[in-house]
């Protein structure tokens, strides 16, 4: 698999509608100018990375392994759950952090296109 691999879904697979949940909330705060044009909200948003626990102390520092990202809405008219992204890159193993520092809330996360 390409490791820039990204793919856009822009309709519901079930009906063909383009109408998203949190999309179109999203969009009524764009309209009023209280957010910025390039932030976006979704029902979810996850990301991580694919590799088996067990074997994850042999991978030295400086490895690659598969890291992922999607995020889904809610289509208006049918209720269907579906991707709205899906994106494949690569993650380097590093030296753990003392602390976790915390990350946006879930759902949130602004883009740069
Ligand atoms: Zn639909």
């Amino acid at each position: 698999m390409d490791t820039k691999f990204h793919k856009d879904f822009k309709s519901c697979p079930a009906c063909g509608s383009t109408n998203r949940f949190f999309e179109s909330m999203a969009n009524e705060l764009k309209d009023r100018g209280v957010v910025r044009k390039e932030w976006a909200f979704y029902l979810d948003i996850k990301q991580g990375v694919v590799m088996d626990k067990v074997k994850e102390q042999r991978l030295i520092i400086g490895s690659q392994v598969p890291a992922y990202t999607y995020a889904t809405d809610i289509c208006m008219d049918c209720g269907c759950v579906y991707a709205m992204f899906i994106e494949r890159s690569n993650a380097t193993k590093s030296i753990e952090p003392a602390t976790n520092m915390p990350g946006p809330p879930l759902g949130q996360v602004i883009r740069s296109s």
